[in-house]
């Protein structure tokens, strides 16, 4: 194993941050704050090949890896601009549709999500099913030669900024029992799906949503891959880039705040001549926050190497123990750097508290830290399912 990212891998880095600081934190934060997107940094890290760098050349990519999305990730964060929907249209949609979409799906789709020029968000999550996608209830029954789509959605995010949802279905004959996913490309203007935004406590420029599929009739090539059979695997090969990259951006906004945190206390004086970093019972917080925040990278870069390497199963195991490291450390860096901050730490203009809300779902979402705990108990430690 290596800890060295190859000399192309450090020049994305450093091209990343660079761009991600030329944005920075308050523009994150105005975007949010009037209701507007990221549109401009979105159109730019496009342009520049960094929202393709996962997907292959000949689909207009840059034929890298998982590692080199992580990469993305992790530096928007780190200049304070954590964006989700990396994690979803790249890292979700892209993989599922490079790995199990038809080849007239993947040129259709492809070119536009590594350019930046279109969004395909993802929904699975129901209201009724929870965290437990086996008791999916959006239904899909053939229609002539086609689909009629029927369900509900929540949380689903950026569907305002995207052409198509990726949405998790069940198919009509496989509506009890065990589940047998199929997914579906829905165009967001699609006939009979509409959408209400849901109100979150997060400052972010993504947003939210209840999605209602009330027989949406779609036609045959808009179930993804050449049949049924590629439901399964295509849902399951969403979620180890998912896992990664979310941990890549939890991460990354964990170096954010450990960042601005140690800046102030290192000038900021209130005893004599003394710094307030100086003190033990201010650095050691912050400290420890940093130590948390770079064995989750640790993992991360593990998960992603075996990731790259096609050694699914493992990163599989890597990728969520990194999800979960992420977003623990990612919500005490936040924290930590709050408290260090003093008064000026719940202010806007120290742009750490703007973060609180996002690291706090980091911890449920995409999937829950007790999630996490309940794969690991049963497929690292061999205890029994438990629910
Ligand atoms: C900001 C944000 C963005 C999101 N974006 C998307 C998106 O784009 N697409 C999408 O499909 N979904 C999205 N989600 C939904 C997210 O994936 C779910 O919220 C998450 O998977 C948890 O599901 P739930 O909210 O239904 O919680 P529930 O399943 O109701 O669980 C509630 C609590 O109980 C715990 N729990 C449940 N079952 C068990 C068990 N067996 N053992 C131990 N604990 C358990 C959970 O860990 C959780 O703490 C988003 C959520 C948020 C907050």
């Amino acid at each position: 194993m290596t800890f060295d990212l190859t000399p192309e891998q450090d020049q994305l880095r450093d091209a990343v941050r660079a761009l991600g600081r030329r944005y920075g934190h308050s523009y994150f934060v105005a975007k949010a704050k009037s209701g507007e997107h990221t549109t401009e940094l979105w159109a730019e890290a496009g342009r520049l090949g960094y929202l393709g760098v996962n997907i292959p050349t000949e689909y207009g990519g840059g034929g890298g890896g998982i590692t080199d999305l992580a990469i993305v990730c992790e530096e928007l964060a780190a200049a304070g601009c954590p964006l989700l929907l990396l994690v979803v249209s790249p890292a979700i949609a892209a993989t599922v549709l490079n790995r199990h979409g038809t080849e007239e799906q993947r040129k259709r789709h492809l070119p536009g999500l590594a350019d930046g020029s279109q969004k395909i968000v993802f929904a699975i999550t129901e209201p009724e099913a929870g965290s437990n996608f086996h008791r999916l209830g959006t239904v899909a029954r053939r229609d002539g030669d086609g689909w009629l789509l029927s369900g509900r959605k929540c949380y689903i995010s950026g569907v305002d900024e995207a052409g198509h949802v990726l949405v998790v279905a069940r198919t009509e004959d496989s509506s009890t029992g065990k589940l047998k996913p199929a997914l579906f490309l829905v165009p967001t203007d699609a006939a009979g799906l509409t959408r209400s935004k849901l109100d979150m406590e997060i400052v972010s420029p993504e947003n939210q949503f209840l999605l209602y599929l009330d027989d949406v009739r779609l036609p045959a090539d808009a179930l993804l891959g050449e049949s049924l059979d590629a439901g399964l695997p295509a849902l399951f090969a969403g979620l180890n880039p998912e896992r990664i990259t979310v941990a890549a951006m939890g991460a990354g906004t964990g170096r954010y705040a450990i960042e601005r945190a140690s800046e102030y206390t290192a000038t900021r004086k209130v005893w004599g001549g003394r710094t307030i970093g100086s003190h033990q019972g201010v650095s050691h917080p912050l400290a420890h926050a940093a130590v948390q925040v770079e064995l989750a990278r640790l993992m991360i870069q593990k998960a992603a190497t075996l990731y790259d390497a096609g050694r699914d199963l493992e990163a599989g195991v890597a990728g969520n123990m990194a999800k979960y490291a992420a977003g623990e450390a990612a919500a005490l860096a936040v924290d930590t750097a709050v408290q260090v901050l003093g008064g000026a730490g719940m202010t806007t203009e120290y742009g750490v508290a703007t973060l609180l809300g996002a690291v706090r779902a980091g911890r449920i979402a995409p999937v829950s830290r007790e999630m996490i705990l309940n794969f690991v108990a049963q497929h690292v430690l061999g205890q029994d399912k438990s629910y």
